[in-house]
């Protein structure tokens, strides 16, 4: 079937997922700023693809496609994808603002970032109950100069609507690098972690329901380090639509302070807010029709700064039995039907 393509992730990942990476603040704020929609949406196609020109009107308007792949059987154990990240500085010079940031995870070098980071979004697979979990086999600087001195900013594009005959030398040449970097390491999916403050301010990735040769997810800077986020790009490389995610109420604590409000589980773009005006708290699972989080749970929460920004920040949120999903909202349904294929691409 065709997969539905970049520009529609990457339109309507800008609400609840993208943020413009120049200052932590400036990055809040542009996250729920609906005007942000309109900015990512100047990202052109590089082809006329017919599959690539359609951008939703609202975040919520993505339709499920009628056709659906014949899912794949679920074996008994987690299945493994490979992950390779991709990063245009030396590995702890990229590292180091993440390093001083609340995003951090306690970690002080690249080499201990990025293990924790995807044991943290493995937790948040495991614990909704996806039967699969993502294994980094390679993370590297890379730097295609040599192939086009302006690479760093094509190649998001690239990766979010791909290479196509009438794309010109430098381009194919960009991408054929980072595909032979790709098969060096037998890596399932790319993530291009991009360098602060680079266009364009969403993450994204290049399709939901992926292909082999779509598996390619960008993050902007400071998106890469939030646990939530990157699950949620991840989540739609493996089949999940934002409406699969959920939106529920209850009264909970977010590290020790009790709310009686909504929150959200990973896939959920929404433009709701919570009671106190703040987007809605990301819970780090997936939705699911019998899921249901009871006791504490890694959740990334937006607080009011000082400043009169919003930050989005890693914190522990206590639940007492409530749902995650219902028969409508079920990413975990659409993920695992998609593990076992996608830890086959390569
Ligand atoms: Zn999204």
């Amino acid at each position: 079937m065709t997969a539905v393509w970049s520009l529609v992730v990457l339109a309507i990942t800008v609400a609840g997922c993208g943020r413009d990476d120049s200052s932590d603040e400036a990055a809040a704020t542009n996250a729920i700023a609906p005007t942000n929609v309109t900015a990512t949406n100047t990202i052109a196609p590089t082809s006329a693809a017919a599959t690539n020109t359609a951008a939703p009107p609202t975040p919520t308007s993505t339709p499920r496609p009628t056709a659906t792949r014949e899912p794949t059987p679920v074996p008994a154990g987690p299945v493994e994808i490979a992950l390779q990240v991709l990063y245009p500085q030396a590995p702890d010079d990229h590292f180091e603002r993440v390093g001083t940031s609340e995003r951090s995870l306690g970690a002080s070098t690249m080499a201990e970032f990025l293990p924790r980071l995807i044991e943290g979004v493995n937790e948040v697979y495991l614990g909704s109950g996806i039967n699969g979990q993502f294994v980094l086999v390679d993370h590297r600087q890379i730097d295609l100069n040599a192939k086009d001195p302006n690479w760093e900013s094509k190649l998001p594009f690239l990766f979010m609507n791909g290479v196509n005959p009438t794309s010109n030398d430098q381009e194919r040449a960009i991408w054929s690098a980072v595909s032979a970097l790709r098969d060096e390491v037998a890596a399932d999916i790319i993530v291009f972690w991009r360098r602060p403050g680079t266009e364009p301010s969403a993450n994204g990735a290049a399709a939901i329901g992926a292909e082999a040769e779509e598996a390619f997810v960008q993050m902007t800077y400071f998106g890469m380090p939030v646990i939530s986020t990157l699950a949620h790009e991840l989540g739609h490389i493996l089949g999940a639509y934002h409406e699969d995610g959920y939106i529920g109420t209850a009264r909970f604590d977010v590290d020790g302070e009790p709310r009686d409000d909504r929150y959200r589980t990973v896939m959920t773009i929404t433009s709701e807010m919570t009671s106190e005006g703040a987007p809605l708290p990301y819970i780090r699972r997936f939705s699911s029709p019998t899921g249901r989080v009871d006791g504490e749970v890694g959740c990334d929460v937006y607080l009011s700064l000082m400043s009169g920004g919003i930050r989005q920040v890693p914190l522990t949120c206590l639940f007492d039995d409530a749902p995650l999903g219902d028969a409508e909202h079920n990413a975990v349904g659409a993920i695992n039907a998609n593990v076992v294929r996608v830890s086959q691409f390569r």
